[in-house]
């Protein structure tokens, strides 16, 4: 997927502030951010929106999910948080490379 901007995050290509990195997964804080923490995790594989996952992403996609609480936490996020998936046009999908946005306000100190 030459032109995907995620697929050029995931590769390195494009800077991003990348708050987790595995074989299979890039996290990154977004870009315009609607919330204090708005992260946002991605496979490492192209896999355009959830309408395109198969059984063969079952695995990656519960690693996505189990990812989520483990870095809402570290970004201070104890208390709860959000996650969304946005699919398709109609679902408010703009980049067209599934992703999880986790989005919080961290508690007060
Ligand atoms: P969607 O509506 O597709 O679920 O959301 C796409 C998200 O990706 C938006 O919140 C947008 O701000 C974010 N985004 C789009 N392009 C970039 C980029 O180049 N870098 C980062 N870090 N975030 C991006
Ligand atoms: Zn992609």
């Amino acid at each position: 997927m030459t032109d995907c901007i995620f697929c050029k995050i995931a590769a390195g290509q494009i800077p991003a502030k990348k708050a987790y990195e595995d074989d299979d997964i890039v996290a990154f804080h977004d870009i315009a951010p609607k919330a204090p923490v708005h992260l946002l995790l991605i496979p490492k594989k192209h896999i355009t929106s959830l309408f395109d996952a198969g059984a063969d992403d079952q695995a990656l996609l519960g690693k996505l999910l189990l990812l989520a609480p483990k870095l809402a936490k570290e970004h201070g996020l104890e208390a709860g948080f959000v996650t969304r998936v946005h699919t398709g046009a109609a679902g408010g999908q703009e980049v067209y490379h599934l992703h999880v946005h986790v989005l919080g306000q961290p508690a007060a100190a």
